[in-house]
């Protein structure tokens, strides 16, 4: 079997060590004999992971004491519904940027008063708004930093004139983030961050508990706190899948050092993608992603789209079909992508050009 070059959307890549030490947990954790599938979380053995986890959490991004690092279940998705239930009274603002800004939106919508303050659907979310107005009396904005699907980008933490709460679930920890300009930041591990099953949230412990509804126990984020991320059962293996990750970023430079790794990548394909006649990049160039390249086949070649699917996997190169929703293609860049890997990519483009050359 060939070495496979994979651009998952998500779940995505990881590091090889952490597939290692993650097998190999599976089968002894820690030196105890015992497999990390059937240690109790009431053991000071994990309550150790769990203290080292969120130590590295802060470590890596520089979170500020007033914050707290949380871990939670559900996917992302169910801090759609966390947020609002913790945060909203009055009324709470959107930026619709895409399928995930749209879903935490219309849950948001269920819980209270919540609206887009601004859209890109009109060109189906190829660009960020910008210059947009927000109104002063917000609870919170509602921003995503990373479009997956469509793959666009909010890459520099915005100056916000109201509380800011951020859904970075595809690019967390792939650059650093100024923590100090959001109240509360979340999103599920599975992109950049580890494997499904666990979501990460950072929260600035004085946002919580303004809210006049009755919280549902595991809905409500201060229980996160006084029960140090274990009010019930935790994931544990996503959690330790997670341990290693940022223990992997931490050993690799940090998260400025994937952020260079990242910027040279994204180049290196779009720089191919306009440079090749068959494929054309879908998003505005000041606001494209480079953790989601999404690309489709040039204007008249259209018909070569799936004949590229099977060619690039011919080539070993996996993932690369967009989403459901947008179609065309997409390449997700995530950190444990490695240049190698685009370079896969970029090479097997060329030669499909060079096959159909006319
Ligand atoms: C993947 C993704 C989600 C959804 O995550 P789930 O864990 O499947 O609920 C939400 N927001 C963004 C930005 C994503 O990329």
């Amino acid at each position: 079997m060939g070495k496979k070059h994979i651009f998952y959307a998500g779940p995505s890549l990881l590091p090889q060590p952490v597939y290692e030490e993650a097998a190999g947990a599976i089968r002894d954790f820690a030196g105890t004999s015992v497999s990390v599938l059937s240690t109790s979380h009431r053991t000071s053995l994990w309550s150790d992971m769990m203290d080292e986890t969120r130590s590295l959490w802060r470590e890596l991004l520089g979170i500020p004491q007033e914050y707290e690092v949380l871990f939670t279940a559900g996917g992302a998705s169910m801090e759609f519904l966390r947020v609002p239930m913790n945060l909203l009274e009055h009324k709470a603002g959107y930026l619709d940027t895409g399928v995930w800004a749209g879903n935490a939106l219309r849950e948001a919508a269920g819980i209270g008063n919540a609206f887009a303050v601004a859209s890109s659907a009109d060109r189906r979310y190829s660009y960020i708004p910008h210059g947009f107005e927000i109104p002063a009396d917000l609870d919170y904005l509602h921003i995503t930093t990373n479009n997956t699907v469509f793959g666009t980008e909010i890459r520099t933490d915005p100056d916000c004139p109201v509380p800011l709460v951020a859904d970075m679930s595809s690019d967390m920890l792939t650059r650093p983030v100024d923590v100090s300009k959001y109240i509360l930041i979340y999103g599920g591990a599975q992109k950049n961050v580890g494997t499904a099953g666990v979501n990460f949230v950072i929260v600035r412990r004085d946002v919580l508990g303004h809210v006049s509804r009755h919280i549902p126990t595991l809905l409500d984020y201060r229980l996160y706190i006084d029960a140090l991320s274990m009010p019930n059962t935790p994931p544990v293996f996503p959690i330790f899948v997670m341990n290693r990750t940022l223990h992997w970023i931490k050993s690799n430079g940090g998260v400025a050092e994937m952020n260079r790794r990242n910027v040279l990548k994204a180049q290196a394909l779009y720089d191919e993608i306009e440079r090749n006649s068959l494929f054309r990049a879908t998003a505005d160039p000041r606001d494209r992603s480079i953790m989601n390249v999404h690309f489709d086949m040039a204007p008249g070649r259209e018909n070569l789209l799936e004949e590229f699917v099977s060619f690039a996997e011919g080539a070993d190169i996996v993932g690369i079909r967009g989403h459901r929703i947008s179609g065309g293609l997409r390449a997700s860049l995530y950190n444990a992508c490695t240049l190698e890997d685009v370079e896969a990519l970029t090479e097997c483009m060329r030669t499909f050009e060079f096959k159909h050359k006319r």
